[in-house]
């Protein structure tokens, strides 16, 4: 069993504030301990299951935190940017046969919940596939789910469980901390997150895997954009529409395609900062 382990930061245990999730804060450097306890955490408990490939794919920020040497010498890890399309997803393919989420967080525009954005709290106000709301959880799913992977596990705070269990089906979530606000959680510690994270991992492979999260094609894509210049850079894409002046849009015939769409107009609309 091969298995595939996207693991963010904002939704790891421990995690509030803005501060410990950037690079060049003193508490940065605390946050990528938690990180890479919780990778290694979930790592195990594939492992117990019987995993013989363990695939860890550092999905936050630059994607660039977690330390090599503090990973379990069991497991591969994919490091460094820029890793394009999707950073959160790269590499994923169809020799995987499950996939977890650890460390996400629920999609922009959700009350209460920890940190919570979709792919980029600078640019993006929403993000709508076929008219529904998605955040990272369930692009991802998405991105996955089109190679044929099912997303077994996803960690987070309490929305962003709540979150991927309305979309996913038969996915398994472990909260790790209550979203009070913004910036602000009850965590459960991060040895008892760790525990629990370890046993779900296990357990989430030792069930029958979910079906793949795979809606049919076209996939329509929309990105509400906080402000029009931002729009207009990523309204510079070939086949975009901009049908309002914050919004581009656009058709995918694939996953593939949403992706390399997705990828476009965030890489474009970050050019509209300060602007
Ligand atoms: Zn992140």
């Amino acid at each position: 069993m091969r298995v595939y382990i996207s693991i963010d930061l904002e939704g790891v245990a421990g995690i509030a504030d803005r501060r410990q999730v950037n690079r060049g804060t003193d508490d940065y450097e605390h946050s990528r301990t938690l990180m890479a306890g919780e990778a290694n955490a979930v790592i195990a408990g594939a492992f117990d299951a019987g995993a013989e490939v363990v695939v860890v794919n550092d999905s936050h920020g630059d994607l660039c935190n977690l330390r090599p040497a503090d990973l379990d010498d069991r497991a591969q890890l994919q490091i460094g940017s820029v890793k394009r399309p999707n950073g959160m997803t790269y590499g994923i393919d169809a020799g995987f046969d499950a996939a977890m989420f650890i460390g996400y967080h629920a999609m922009a525009g959700t009350a209460g919940a920890v940190l919570e954005h979709s792919f980029s709290s600078a640019t993006v106000a929403d993000l709508r596939v076929n008219g529904a709301s998605w955040g990272e959880t369930e692009f991802n799913a998405a991105i996955a789910g089109g190679a044929g992977v099912p997303v077994v596990l996803v960690s987070g705070d309490d929305a962003a469980c709540g979150q991927a269990a309305a979309a996913l089906p038969g996915v398994r979530t472990v909260a790790v901390k209550q979203g009070l606000g913004y910036r602000s959680m009850r965590s459960l510690s991060p040895a008892e997150a760790r525990n629990v994270l370890t046993e779900n991992a296990a357990a989430a492979l030792r069930s029958p895997l979910p079906a793949a999260f795979a809606p049919e094609p076209p996939y329509e894509l929309e990105i509400d954009f906080l402000t029009t210049s931002m729009t207009e850079y990523a309204a510079v894409v070939p086949g975009a529409r901009r049908p309002r002046p914050r919004t581009v849009a656009a058709t995918a015939t694939s996953t593939e395609e949403l992706n390399r769409y997705l990828a476009s107009f965030l890489d474009l609309a970050v050019h509209g900062l300060g602007i």
